[in-house]
């Protein structure tokens, strides 16, 4: 049974951005899927505009919810994955640097950014991932160093796999500020316009999926950017981070969603229309044993997506919201990745083809699910750390 944690009042949002992303989303997908910017860059402004990029930043929220928030984000992430992986992750990774913006920016650049990013017509970028860190975010090597004299942050560092890189318009750095103590008390965050000096893009990367998303390189050789760019306290960007995770991976259950059910409906209406020996594929039992596979996945993946949603809705602090986040985020992701292998089995050689529709695409941008905001790894790390308190694991 579907959205059995979501209320009245969330089922008929979930009908409204259903037939929004079908009139919107639907008809650009495909030049979305062959890299045409401009149809990302449209939609975006076509969400913002219609004002779905701010149910859960209540001060921005102009629309009809009595109490928007996470939830309503969730559903139309989960919705915008439906039809386009490449274009959602345009959307949450928007959202995720809005997040921390809302949260700790200072006034003036918070003015600057968060309406643009929340009405769709500006981009955000988060940087973290670096050469030779990425699960181990805490070892990362970029410097932020604070320039008394001219009141100034100078970031030096090299940051990779950024998506939105050379697109957007801000960019959250992540770096260290006091390299005599743990990242997790010496790290700060900042924000970077797009056109500050000493910035560039070396490389934008070819994937084997969510192509349309835009993902590159960062370098930042002495850029200088003024004071009131860092977010919160210096030192502080690490709690910023997790944070910011918490929320991120909430998101990224809708994701994962949206592409497992996207892959599920392909394998239904196939099974109940190809004929295998005289009959239906949905009449072998072996067929039965697939769709109830990724049929209670789903549901699975679900309850734990809005779970989590509605745990945040009510105020969970972050420590506590970290495992169930973590929970939606690698059931989510896995069932996309499952319902996406399963979905090509059923359909056979159809499945493999760009000829027969979307299940190889699917395939593809499912793949990044379960590596993206945190590998299935190390979010099963936080969920078991949350059940070992006394254990201090090694990672
Ligand atoms: C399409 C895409 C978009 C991205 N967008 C962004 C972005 O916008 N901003 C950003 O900062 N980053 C981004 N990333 C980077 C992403 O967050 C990292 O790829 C991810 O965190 C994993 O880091 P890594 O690739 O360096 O792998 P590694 O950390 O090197 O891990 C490699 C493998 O080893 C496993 N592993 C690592 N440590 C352990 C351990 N202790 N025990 C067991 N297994 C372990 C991992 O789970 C993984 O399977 C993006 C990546 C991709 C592919």
């Amino acid at each position: 049974m579907r959205d059995t944690l979501l209320d009245s009042e969330d089922k008929l949002f979930r009908e409204e951005i259903q037939d929004f992303m079908a009139r919107e989303l639907g008809p650009r997908a495909q030049a979305i899927e062959r890299d045409e910017w401009k149809a990302t860059r449209d939609m975006l402004r076509e969400l913002g505009r219609a004002g779905y990029l701010t149910p859960m930043f209540k001060d921005h929220y102009r629309g009809k919810l009595a109490n928007p928030g996470l939830t309503h984000a969730v559903m139309v992430t989960e919705e915008a994955a439906r039809l386009s992986y490449a274009f959602e992750t345009t959307v949450a990774t928007a959202l995720s640097c809005a997040y921390p913006l809302h949260r700790h920016a200072q006034a003036q650049p918070r003015e600057r950014w968060l309406d643009a990013i929340l009405s769709g017509q500006g981009i955000g970028a988060i940087c973290i991932t670096e050469d030779s860190v990425g699960s181990d975010s805490a070892g990362m090597k970029t410097t932020l160093r604070y320039d008394e004299s001219t009141r100034e942050w100078v970031v030096n560092g090299f940051k990779r796999y950024i998506s939105n890189a050379s697109v957007a318009d801000v960019y959250l750095v992540y770096g260290i500020t006091d390299a005599s103590v743990s990242a997790q008390k010496g790290m700060s965050a900042v924000l970077v316009p797009k056109d500050a000096r000493g910035m560039s893009f070396p490389r934008r990367y070819s994937f084997m999926g969510r192509r349309g998303c835009v993902v590159g390189e960062v370098r930042f050789e002495d850029v200088r950017i003024p004071a009131d760019h860092l977010l919160g306290e210096p030192n502080r960007g690490f709690q910023i981070m997790l944070g910011m995770f918490n929320f991120e991976r909430v998101i990224l259950g809708g994701s994962g969603l949206g592409v497992a059910r996207s892959a599920f409906e392909i394998a239904i209406a196939h099974a109940q229309q190809r004929e295998v020996f005289g009959e239906m594929l949905s009449a072998k039992q072996l067929t039965w044993d697939k769709i109830a596979e990724m049929s209670w996945r789903i549901d699975a993946a679900e309850l734990l997506t809005y779970r989590a949603a509605k745990l945040y809705d009510r105020g969970t602090d972050n420590k506590t919201l970290m495992k169930p986040a973590a929970m939606a985020k690698l059931v989510a992701t896995e069932t996309a990745n499952y319902c996406a292998d399963r979905t090509v089995q059923i359909l056979g050689g159809d499945g493999l083809t760009c000829e027969y529709g979307r299940a190889e695409q699917i395939y593809r941008d499912a793949r990044a699910l379960t590596i993206v905001g945190g590998t299935s790894e190390m979010v099963k790390y936080l969920i078991a750390s949350a059940d070992l308190p006394l254990a201090k694991p090694k990672l």
